[in-house]
């Protein structure tokens, strides 16, 4: 392996070189009481410019981006993020602005932050909208604390249930559980989708609402909506719908002509911020006309051509974010629906599910398709049938890598044996899933042929086959 940059270090060589002094020098340590001294040198590399460039260039490189290829890794929508986001988010104005400026030094900030809460409503169906959560798990839990508010408010305590199906997103237990809600899993039928008859078993007065992912995590539509709406509302509960999947239905369908009562909405997937490796992120949530009460404070409001935070919100939740959210994410999204027009916004789902089925169609013989049928923007693929041959999913997601890509999400969703859950995205030419699909089916050749050469997958990579178990038990993020 290549050295570390600590082996690489010789005394006396340095990195960076600054002016002489030309003020009076000051002594900091006269100014600091003995115990915030320091005891013992940092022990820091002493290496050239040259070398700590090339030390990073190197890392990043060990990393797989969009930029190296296509990144099938289903529900997280890693699609292509256009460079002028990149641009617009770093313009002086919006990248060093103090978040805690007075309101009519940032006009410009706060315009777009209307203006894209504006654009949410539109697309969403919805009536009001918060941009402050800093991910789609954290809007899911600031819309929950909606949900909570609202039956508080009308005196209704004994509601302390959260349906979510058996196929959900696991952020969205959590975070119903975070909220201090019970849950109660539904069942899926044996087309993917909500098992109607469960769920109405489960719907009564205890029940504060219940969450959706629609498109499901299967790339499958709830075609059954309507009848999922009439119980959960006609019992008192409300509708959430974890909108991580908006990228298949833009322009298409709206969440509040679904009835749903809550979305979030993940602007580092659908609206392109690049993502991974834990942010920064945005999920604002838009919500029906009775929950805008409850909304986090602050609210960017317009009066004539001004716009002012409103903090005058008395049934609010509270803040969920400091300042105003994350802004930078904010100012991609818009630009990215400015570019795009309505038009565009539609053409993004429109290719990303005809993407999804042009691979499903190339696959489906090969591999075991658990949900014959259309899909949306994903969809689930077994590995059953490999397994049979002597490999698994995860021998071909490792082999995968030896091949140039990213793997698909596997395992997941729960419900499918040996899953592998294919997300193209709608940034990908054809001859980009062309080449992805056939790399699938040559793996499956080479796995029938010769079955112990997938299990030892990958052979191209820095590492190979990591231990798994031993690296989750034992974490060690430091040399
Ligand atoms: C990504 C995702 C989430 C969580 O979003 P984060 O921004 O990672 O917190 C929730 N639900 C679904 C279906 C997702 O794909």
């Amino acid at each position: 392996m290549e050295k570390l940059i600590i082996e690489k270090s010789i005394a006396g060589r340095k990195g960076f070189s600054i002016p002489t002094l030309d003020v009076p020098a000051r002594d900091i340590k006269a100014d600091l009481t003995e115990k915030f001294f320091r005891k013992s040198d940092l022990n820091l590399p002493e290496v050239s410019e040259n070398e700590v460039a090339r030390h990073y260039v190197k890392l990043s490189k060990l990393n797989y981006c969009i930029e190296d290829g296509l990144y099938p890794l289903g529900s997280c929508t890693m699609k292509y993020n256009p460079k002028v986001n990149e641009l617009t988010a770093s313009l002086p104005g919006f990248a060093k602005l103090h978040p805690y400026s007075h309101d009519k030094h940032t006009q410009g900030a706060l315009q777009l932050m209307y203006e894209l809460a504006e654009a949410l409503k539109e697309i969403t169906g919805l009536d009001g909208c918060s941009l402050q959560p800093a991910a789609g798990s954290h809007g899911e839990f600031t819309g929950i604390l909606t949900f909570k508010a609202y039956h508080e408010d009308r005196g209704d305590a004994k509601r302390k249930k959260i349906l979510i199906p058996d196929s959900a997103h696991g952020t969205n237990p959590a975070s119903a559980a975070i909220a201090g809600f019970d849950i109660v899993s539904i069942k899926s039928n044996d087309k993917g989708r909500i098992d109607i008859a469960d769920l109405a078993s489960k719907c009564n007065d205890e029940v504060a609402g219940f969450m959706l992912t629609n498109p499901n995590t299967l790339g499958l539509f709830e075609y059954e909506i309507v009848e999922i709406e009439k119980l959960i509302h006609g019992c008192g509960g409300l509708m959430y719908m974890d909108g991580a999947n908006l990228n298949a239905l833009l322009g298409i369908v709206r969440p509040g002509d679904m009835k749903f009562d809550c979305v979030h909405i993940n602007l580092h997937k659908t609206f392109s911020t690049p993502h991974g490796g834990g942010g920064p992120g945005a999920g604002p949530i838009c919500v029906s006309e009775k929950l805008i009460p409850f909304l986090p404070t602050p609210q960017v409001v317009k009066n004539e051509d001004t716009y002012k935070m409103d903090y005058n919100l008395p049934k609010s939740i509270g803040k969920v974010h400091s300042a105003f959210g994350n802004f930078g994410v904010l100012v991609r999204a818009y630009t990215y629906i400015r570019m795009l027009g309505a038009d565009g916004i539609r053409a993004v789902s429109e290719n990303a599910i005809m993407n999804a089925n042009y691979i499903m169609a190339k696959l489906k013989n090969v591999f075991k398709l658990p949900y014959d049928e259309f899909c949306m923007h994903e969809f689930v693929l077994s590995g059953d049938f490999q397994k049979e041959k002597g490999f698994s999913t995860k021998d071909m997601a490792k082999r995968l890598l030896d091949y140039g890509y990213h793997a698909p999400t596997i395992y997941f969703p729960l419900i499918v044996h040996e899953a592998m859950l294919i997300e193209p995205t709608e940034t990908e030419s054809f001859e980009s899933l062309d080449d992805f699909a056939n790399t699938l089916l040559k793996i499956d050749q080479e796995g029938t042929n010769d079955p112990a050469f997938l299990n030892n997958a990958p052979y191209n990579t820095p590492y190979k086959r990591l231990d798994d178990a031993l690296a989750a038990r034992n974490l060690n993020l430091r040399w």
